[in-house]
């Protein structure tokens, strides 16, 4: 029999009585506590390693360290830092001296910011924008009518020279702020050091991609038609 693939994003159960939350918990078919056992073994070996184990290890820290009020029970607890101050956090946490920042030229100012508030928080900062190297669109077959800017040069998104660069510069984390869709999976894949999205490109909603989420019973009513 076929296995059905893993679909916890289609689990029925509440929270509290899933099987991943409770001993005896509840399980669909397709449930991958359930399923993919050798994938948790698998994982909890991965995590021998003492690199491995200290990053997994200071990450969940760090996620318990961005809320308030624990000492008065879950019901109580709040959310405190922005994404941007956990990534300090962290990369202080993970004693990292020098990290990458790989952005957007949508997004140079916000860049320029945050290279800022890295540097004056310790860190060396290592920065490389997505039309580095200038190379023509042409390059990779994009055809002139297939550019936002037609009957102009243009130069081409360039992660992969982005990763390129911080990998020659020796950066222990990575931080991509704005890369567009599949340039940012580009870089992820060449990245030598472990990569944290800051910001994910939507050019439309304020690089908040989730608003056309939050909104798809009103304003994006229309994406479920799509
Ligand atoms: S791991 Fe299993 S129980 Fe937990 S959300 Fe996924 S399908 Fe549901």
């Amino acid at each position: 029999m076929t296995k059905e693939l893993a679909g916890c994003a289609r689990c029925p159960f509440d929270t509290k009585e899933r099987l991943c939350q409770t001993e005896d918990g509840k399980s669909p078919a397709f449930c991958p506590t359930d399923t993919y056992q050798a994938a948790v073994e698998n994982s909890l070996e991965e995590l021998k390693k003492p690199e491995i184990l200290e990053f997994a290890r200071q990450a969940s820290i760090q996620e318990a360290h961005g809320y308030a009020n624990k000492d008065l029970g879950y019901t109580h607890v709040k959310p405190v830092k922005p994404r941007i101050l956990e990534t300090v956090e962290f990369a202080k946490r993970m004693h990292y001296k020098r990290l990458g920042l790989a952005f957007c030229l949508g997004l140079r100012p916000e860049a320029k910011i945050i290279e800022k508030l890295f540097s004056t928080s310790g860190f060396e900062v290592v920065s490389a924008l997505c039309k580095m190297g200038r190379t023509p669109k042409e390059d990779i077959g994009v055809r002139d009518d297939q550019k936002i800017n037609i009957g102009c040069f243009e130069s081409m998104c360039n992660p992969i020279a982005q990763a390129y660069v911080m990998n020659s510069e020796k950066t222990e984390f990575n931080i991509v702020v704005g890369l567009c869709i599949g340039h940012d999976s580009l870089f992820l894949k060449y990245s030598e050091a472990p990569c944290t999205v800051l910001a994910a490109k939507d050019r439309l909603l304020g690089h908040n991609p989730l608003a056309a989420v939050y909104t798809i019973d009103t304003y994006y009513r229309s994406l479920k038609s799509e």
